[in-house]
């Protein structure tokens, strides 16, 4: 980005007076983090802001200032209106409202994601942050706009998702940095992480029991997986399959983890880690995207077939990777 763009940018934002945000589909920590986070710093500057995530507040996130405001759909959308999509990869990760968004002359995409594909009319991507709600953390400060409490625990709780608590690889000094001045602040990191992590309903715990009997690694070791059909879904009585891609992952020496979920809408959502490899490499031959060692791609087609198909492809890569080394 020019330095004539990120003035053009900050013009567009300190003087907007109308802002909708949009996160992701199947939106994460980061998504709601960054959103609400950003959107909160626009609001106590007087701004008036709209907060969209085309699949609503996980239950885990419901606690964070706002969430209560955030709705799933947008019905219209003032010409002039400022459109910020937080923490997606591409224009469809918005869902419906992208083409909306897409309208409008002050379209921006905040991101940090690799695969993303510069859909905005200014782009502030950055693929070295370790979450959009560090970029949004920046872009507050360098905009003079307020960082009140309320903005400090959601993107605290950005960045402490999308690092998995700092233990992955994007965690960067940076990453310490912001959250050290949100602690400052008066973030309370344990009451947060209690909320995010640590309180569930049975219902979820039941699944994870399903899920862990379903977990299932080839000969080799080197991948590991669990599919999960929508009955299992249904007789644990949750779809909330978040955090469950963390097992396949923690069997020791593999180097590729997936989770497989079917929908209801006769697709596969899918999640993938890698130790090594670049997996949103994978994801995105399947239309999806991601980052290095955390990408997701939503294929059409049956449990078996999808599965089928996603690890032979991760077996090639496998294969190619040992080659090369
Ligand atoms: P998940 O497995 O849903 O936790 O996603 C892992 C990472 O990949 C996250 O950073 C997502 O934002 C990204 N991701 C997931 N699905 C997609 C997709 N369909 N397109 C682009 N990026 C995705
Ligand atoms: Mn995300
Ligand atoms: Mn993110």
């Amino acid at each position: 980005m020019t330095q004539s763009e990120r003035e053009m940018i900050r013009r567009v934002i300190l003087e907007g007076t109308e802002f909708v945000l949009v996160c992701h589909l199947d939106p994460d920590g980061d998504a709601i983090g960054s959103l609400l986070g950003f959107g909160l710093s626009l609001e106590a500057a007087g701004k008036k802001v709209k907060f969209i995530s085309p699949d609503g507040v996980p239950r885990n996130y419901t606690f964070l200032p706002g969430a209560a405001r955030v709705k799933k759909e947008l019905e219209t959308m003032a010409r002039g209106t400022v459109a910020i999509a937080l923490d997606c990869a591409d224009l469809g990760r918005t869902g419906e409202v992208g083409a909306m968004l897409q309208d409008q002359p002050h379209f921006i995409n905040v991101d940090h994601h690799p695969t993303n594909t510069n859909f905005g009319r200014w782009n502030i991507v950055d693929d070295s942050a370790a979450a959009t709600a560090e970029l949004a953390f920046f872009l507050i400060q360098e905009l003079g706009l307020p960082l009140t409490l309320d903005v400090g625990i959601c993107l605290y709780t950005g960045i402490h998702t999308d690092t998995g608590g700092f233990r992955y690889e994007n965690t960067t000094a940076r990453s310490h940095e912001v959250a050290m001045a949100l602690l400052n602040l008066g973030v309370k990191p344990a009451l947060i992480t209690d909320y995010v992590y640590d309180q569930k309903p049975l219902t979820e715990l039941r699944l994870l029991a399903g899920a862990l009997q379903r977990l299932q690694v080839s000969e080799d070791g080197l991948l590991a997986w669990i599919s999960l059909p929508r009955s299992v879904l249904t007789t644990c009585g949750t779809d909330d399959t978040s955090g469950l891609i963390n097992y396949p992952r923690m069997v020791a020496g593999v180097e590729f983890a997936f989770l497989f979920k079917e929908d209801e809408d006769g697709t596969v959502r899918v999640s993938l880690r890698s130790r090594q490899v670049d997996v949103s490499r994978l994801a995105v031959q399947f239309g999806g995207g991601g980052h290095a060692r955390a990408a997701g791609c939503t294929v059409p087609g049956s449990l078996t077939t999808v599965e089928e198909a996603v690890l032979t492809v991760a077996r090639k890569m496998l294969q190619e990777a040992k080659g090369n080394a």
